[in-house]
């Protein structure tokens, strides 16, 4: 249990506990319980195989979707304890948020949606949620991971309006315009710190950007001068890695202390008026909140939308385009177990229900995965 838990942060006493009632567990919170239950899962060990910027196979050492989860989560539990809120919850949310993500990242994303397009679409945060409600099949109680409400509620950072209309009691935050639980707040900003700072590394790792080009970014330029003032003499590749350390060290910091003040200012008195005031708690102050915006601004024009970056992606979205075309075609080119609950699922509900199958089975993928399902559905491509 979290010891001296903020009255506004999220407990036992105010969770809205699971959609099938269990047995509360013996030695362990119920956060505690829904981490477990996400480590546990297939999703989560695919993870490793999917790609956050650079392809699976282009090298051991770029970051991965579960290498990224684990760093947000480490993220996250830092600045929970440092401000009293639920670690547990935090964590779990963290190492939840991207297991709804297709293979090949926002590529295979984007291309996924595009051929949902007559079919209601396809957004990678509402399958994070789909996973754990119901694709995972591990429990012969429940269908999914079963997990709290309040776990879930994070998973969903974003939503269509009229995707919340169908969800019920989790879509209504969207259409009332309220807030998550600052657990849920927090977890949202340290996959931002996270990614960001990330990116950066594996940038310039691969060569693609080079540290000089950031130095217009001034906490790029901050740490830098701050490493060199220390250190006289470093080689190249350790005075990056003291770069990343010091950027993420003072976004933390200030996440820490602004986020702090916000509460203080507010004094919430319980979880509902967290839920009810007009914006979020947890942020960064103005100058560390715009450095984020001009590390994604420099990464988007630098690093994602590199040629070298460009062309793995329009790959990417030609493997997604090539596999929805085919199983759409014929539900019995995809394993028994998936062209059955296609079939069955277009026949009660109609093409719509039979297309969320085959999207569900190519979301599930690993990058080598579908790689592979490509070229076995064209020999000599
Ligand atoms: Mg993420």
């Amino acid at each position: 249990m979290t010891i001296n838990l903020a009255r506004y942060g999220v407990g036992p006493e105010n969770s809205r506990g699971r959609r099938y009632a269990e047995p509360p567990p013996t030695h362990r919170s119920e956060f505690q319980r829904d981490r477990d239950r996400v480590i546990h899962s297939g999703a989560f060990r695919r993870l490793e195989y999917k790609t956050q910027v650079f392809v699976n196979h282009e090298g051991d050492l770029y970051r991965t979707r579960l290498t990224h989860s684990l760093e947000v989560a480490q993220i996250a539990r830092t600045v929970a304890r440092a401000i009293r809120l639920n670690e547990d919850l935090t964590e779990a949310i963290s190492l939840a948020h991207d297991l709804g993500h297709t293979p090949f990242g926002h590529a295979g994303q984007d291309a996924l949606n595009d051929c949902m397009r007559d079919y209601g679409g396809f957004e990678h945060n509402l399958q994070s949620l789909r996973v754990v409600d119901s694709l995972e099949q591990r429990y012969a109680a429940f269908p999914g991971l079963n997990l709290t409400y309040e776990t879930r509620e994070g998973i969903l950072k974003h939503c269509s309006l009229a995707n919340a209309r169908r969800l019920g009691q989790l879509g209504q935050r969207f259409i009332d315009r309220q807030q998550p639980s600052l657990e849920a707040q927090l977890a949202n900003l340290a996959d931002e710190i996270a990614y960001n700072n990330h990116d950066v590394d594996d940038g310039l790792r691969s060569g693609l950007i080079e540290l000089d080009d950031l130095l217009t970014i001034p906490l790029v330029a901050d740490q830098l001068a701050s490493v060199r003032s220390r250190y006289s003499a470093t080689n190249a590749r350790v005075e990056i890695h003291e770069v990343v350390r010091g950027m993420i060290g003072a976004l933390v910091g200030d996440l820490i202390i602004t986020s702090e003040a916000r509460i203080e200012e507010l004094a919430p008195q319980s979880l509902d008026d967290i839920r009810r005031h007009a914006g979020p708690l947890i942020g960064f102050s103005e100058p560390f909140a715009e450095a984020q915006r001009a590390l994604k601004r420099f990464l988007g024009d630098h690093l994602y939308r590199h040629p070298k970056v460009k062309s793995m992606t329009e790959r990417a979205k030609e493997i997604v385009a090539a596999l929805f075309s085919v199983y759409i075609g014929d539900y019995g080119r995809m394993p028994t177990e998936h062209a059955d609950s296609a079939r069955a699922a277009h026949d009660e509900q109609g093409p719509a229900a039979g297309a969320r199958v085959v999207a569900d089975y190519i979301a599930g993928m690993t990058d080598r995965f579908a790689m592979q399902a490509c070229d076995d559905l064209q020999p000599g491509r």
